[in-house]
């Protein structure tokens, strides 16, 4: 009798142990992440909002890059003496090589990050010195790499304008100008469909024209175009530039490019080599000078034409 009550407790106890075991290994994973959440939680932000915030008198969007250098932590730097005068409602475009430094000085103007010399002004005023959500709504931004939400593509467009409260109006208009507005239409479910995992996937140049049409969506003074259109082709950039156009009436715009052809009628174009400007003037004026940029304009020229003759 004994044995077998023995038995029987022995496997009793079997499930209880192999429990124990179980939720010993589950609590100590989760007291593993919540360290790593913790760090990122209590983090604090370097880029913040000043204590006594001042906003331009005259909100026009002109930008002043006033003896800027830039370095990312450790390197050589990225910018060096960046000197740069945007008149409100000017179209600047920044060519030159990969590498240059021409997303990094992009990414100063809606201060994802700091000059570690120098100024960067908006009306006058050193950014630094504006609250971070008054000068993020008066810029719109498309990056290099968009980054779209698993959420309805009316939710992915109207998202960042005015705090998310965006009429249905003002997104349509976004789309048509930047010229995705047809193709959605057609999906299924319109501007209700939903991207990612849980929905359909854009190709690269639908992604690249979304986030065109998020950042219009915001009526921002001040557009900063990342090299935005490169997934698309050579066509729908040339009638999606034709809409830009007449959005950026108004608007001050800073652009860069890859292809020549896009910015060639910029007010201002800007050559950017190794973190320094090394010539700016109109296209004309930069052709007359026969640098860089001409040599950029030759062979891109060349190449469209083989390109055509193939
Ligand atoms: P461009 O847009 O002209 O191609 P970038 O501004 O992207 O040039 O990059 C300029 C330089 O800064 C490159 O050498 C690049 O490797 C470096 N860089 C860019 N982003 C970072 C980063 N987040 N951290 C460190 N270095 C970076």
């Amino acid at each position: 009798g004994d044995l077998v009550a023995f038995f029987g407790y022995l496997g009793m106890l079997i499930w209880p142990t192999m429990s124990t075991g179980w939720v010993i290994s589950i609590f100590q994973r989760g007291s593993a992440s919540m360290a790593r959440i913790n760090a990122m939680m209590d983090s604090e932000a370097e880029i913040r909002d000043p204590e006594e915030p001042r906003s331009p008198e005259r909100p026009e969007g002109g930008l002043e890059f006033r003896n800027v250098s830039f370095s990312y932590d450790g390197d050589e730097g990225v910018l060096h003496d960046v000197n740069l005068r945007i008149e409100p409602g000017q179209t600047v475009a920044i060519v030159g090589p990969t590498g240059a430094g021409k997303s990094t000085l992009l990414q100063l103007v809606p201060r994802i990050y700091d000059p570690s010399v120098g100024a960067v002004l908006r009306d006058g005023v050193d950014l630094r010195e504006m609250t971070l959500g008054e000068l993020r709504s008066a810029i719109g931004y498309v990056p290099q790499e968009t980054f779209l939400f698993s959420e309805s593509i009316r939710d992915n467009i109207g998202f960042g304008a005015h705090g998310g409260d965006v009429g249905d109006e003002e997104i349509y208009r976004a789309a048509r100008s930047a010229r995705i507005h047809e193709e959605v239409e057609q999906f299924p479910r319109g501007y209700e469909t939903v991207l990612g995992e849980r929905g359909i996937t854009l190709s690269g140049g639908q992604k690249q024209r979304a986030a065109i049409a998020r950042a219009l969506a915001g009526d921002p003074a001040i557009l900063l175009l990342d090299d935005c259109l490169s997934a698309v082709d050579a066509d729908t950039e040339r009638q999606i530039l034709d809409e830009l156009r007449r959005e950026l009436r108004g608007r001050t715009a800073l652009v860069v490019s890859h292809r020549m052809s896009s910015i060639s009628d910029a007010d201002m174009i800007v050559v950017l080599e190794e973190g320094r400007i090394t010539a700016s003037g109109t296209h004309e004026e930069l052709m007359a000078e026969d640098g860089l940029y001409a040599e950029l304009w030759r062979k891109q020229q060349l190449s469209e034409e083989l390109a055509k003759a193939e």
